[in-house]
């Protein structure tokens, strides 16, 4: 596609799902979003399981990074002290291919739902990349004025709100915190005026592009799995949003992403 290229800055190819419905299982679904001009993959952990998963993923693959951290869903089956388990992840923020604490976060969408302690495992691994100045991968779900009011309590801290769902006001409020914001298949869907307005409302200069894959495929491949290949889409899409061109935008995604992580 045009010499273009970009960076997947949040995938799950530790999922189930490339082995046991994509043609060539993760390995395919890697050659060819390299071959189509994707660079390099940020690959995102959400429990201790799939921690040591996405490790052994990058270890395979050069341009494969790692982000280690407990998801907001997770953290409701976790029966160990969060002491224990996040001291497990501090000392992994040695390793040479992990680039962030992610994905954290709140989300508010499946009950039965637990505030308190999703907002516990949240700040305490905030804690631990203001530590270490490590930047972090935000999930946020139907929770955004909880996740505002608690990133704000730990100012200094790097990161990136990943497949942003809030509005443009609240892009508005984080931008002078340094946030970045992230944008993958939703911003190609019709009806998705809110996370549109949300990506016009990004500078340039704080815009990465993402699939989340295998969740959340642009048009025309929804319904499929997602992988990092059909991101050009989402390009498009993130293009018509904000009204910078695709070579540009492309360029910028690139660098920011690589800025943020320090790959
Ligand atoms: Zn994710």
């Amino acid at each position: 596609m045009s010499g273009m290229k970009l960076i997947d800055s949040h995938a799950h190819y530790d999922d189930k799902r490339f082995d046991d419905e994509f043609e060539g299982g993760v390995d395919a679904a890697l050659r060819l979003s390299f071959d189509a001009g994707v660079d390099a993959v940020i690959n995102v952990a959400t429990n201790p399981e799939n921690i040591k998963t996405t490790l052994a993923l990058a270890e395979r693959y050069e341009n494969v990074y790692s982000a280690v951290g407990i998801h907001p869903e997770d953290c409701a089956n976790i029966d160990a002290d969060p002491e224990d388990v996040l001291a497990e992840v501090e000392k992994l923020l040695s390793h040479p291919k992990v680039v962030a604490i992610g994905e954290i976060g709140l989300d508010y969408h499946w009950e039965p739902y637990d505030k308190a302690r999703q907002a516990d495992w949240f700040e305490r691994q905030l804690a631990i990349a203001l530590k270490h100045d490590v930047p972090v991968i935000v999930h946020c779900r139907d929770a955004i004025g909880d996740a505002v009011a608690i990133v704000k309590k730990y100012r200094g801290v790097r990161g990136v709100f990943h497949s942003y769902s809030g509005s443009a006001e609240t892009v508005k409020e984080l931008l002078p915190l340094g946030w970045y914001f992230s944008f993958g298949g939703p911003v190609t869907y019709k009806n998705a005026h809110k996370v549109k307005e949300a990506a016009a409302a990004v500078p340039q200069d704080r815009l990465l592009i993402e699939t989340d894959c295998p969740y959340l495929p642009p048009v025309p491949h929804r319904g499929e799995i997602n992988y990092s290949a059909y991101m050009f889409h989402s390009l498009k899409g993130l293009s018509e949003a904000t009204g910078i061109d695709e070579e540009t935008l492309a360029a910028a995604t690139v660098e920011n992403t690589k800025r943020l992580f320090k790959i």
